[in-house]
């Protein structure tokens, strides 16, 4: 089924490629390595998405102008670039976006940039993704903390810019899952790309030491919603199994509504005078988001943190 699933897609894009060499490498592939699971789907007028593994991928291909947002790891990178590559017709990909700095979102950064020609994030993103990479183990296959891939072109609260027949706005809103997310907006296609700004019926990573914020993150999916329509369709970075990577306003305030009931829950227990090892022990289930199983000791962590703090 998926090495199946694997070469029907490979087929289809090297039947528009029509290139004998990436066949000669593919055919080249030991059995044994099979390679991850990915797939391409369009999402409305010259927008798609790309699943693989990490944060979900947004492109935008037409005649004039070539996007990409966010760029997984190495392995799925390499099939992403290759897929837009062939849609595209060859040309260079005009605009990469990283939605924020975290590795499953930029390690694939250095196989684009060769067939880049700017890559952009929000200021703060160089910086944490150097600062990130310095601070984690090093992961096999990955790139470690002096291979690094950072934007070259950076904004402080709004970027816009025509890319062939679209016109693509980012805009940061403040401290939310990381210190540096940019919602990036697809505005003739009416499609934004949240990044992972929104983990679809899944317990997000609120990551404290990047510079997030649950009680920012509630405002910053609000002031979304605000600035778009009732037909715009949101990509979503992570989803729980089987639920879709992109959806409606109605996803972004149902996630708003996760985090007011985590911040609540965990405000609560400190109320109540229990200790922080209890408090972030528990495995309860959210009241009203049983959908996304138990109760994790990442994000009970995250809000107690964050509440503590104040
Ligand atoms: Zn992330």
């Amino acid at each position: 089924m998926r090495v199946d699933r694997r070469h029907f897609l490979a087929a289809s894009s090297l039947a528009i490629a029509g290139s004998a060499l990436d066949l000669r490498s593919l055919l080249a592939q030991p059995a044994s390595q099979a390679p991850p699971e990915t797939a391409f789907a369009p999402v409305r007028r010259s927008v798609g998405l790309f699943t693989g593994q990490g944060g979900t991928i947004g492109w935008h291909v037409d005649k004039g102008g070539v996007a990409v947002v966010d760029t997984q790891m190495p392995a799925t990178a390499t099939i992403c670039l290759e897929g837009v590559t062939s849609r595209a017709q060859g040309r260079k990909i005009d605009r990469l976006i990283n939605t924020h700095h975290h590795w499953d979102h930029t390690a694939g950064n250095g196989v684009f940039r060769p067939s880049t020609l700017k890559i952009v994030a929000h200021e703060n993103v160089p910086g944490l993704q150097k600062a990130a990479a310095a601070n984690q183990p090093p992961r096999p296959g990955l790139p470690g903390p002096n291979e690094q891939v950072v934007a070259d072109a950076t904004y402080t609260n709004t970027w816009r810019e025509e890319v062939g027949d679209e016109v693509m706005a980012l805009k940061y809103y403040g401290p939310a899952h990381t210190g540096g997310d940019s919602v990036v907006t697809f505005e003739k296609a009416n499609v934004v790309h949240m990044g992972d700004l929104v983990f679809n019926r899944r317990h997000p990573f609120i990551d404290r030491p990047g510079g997030a914020s649950s009680a920012g993150w509630i405002t910053v999916l609000e002031k979304t919603v605000a600035d778009h329509g009732n037909d715009t369709i949101y990509i979503f970075g992570h989803t729980g199994p089987n639920w879709p990577v992109t959806g409606k306003k109605a996803d972004l305030l149902y996630m708003r509504d996760y985090l007011s009931a985590l911040l609540a829950h965990v405000g609560a227990e400190i109320k109540a005078g229990k200790p922080r090892e209890e408090i972030i022990k528990s495995t309860a289930v959210l009241e009203g988001f049983a959908d996304h199983g138990p109760l994790i000791e990442r994000v009970l962590t995250a809000a107690y943190d964050e509440l503590a703090a104040r």
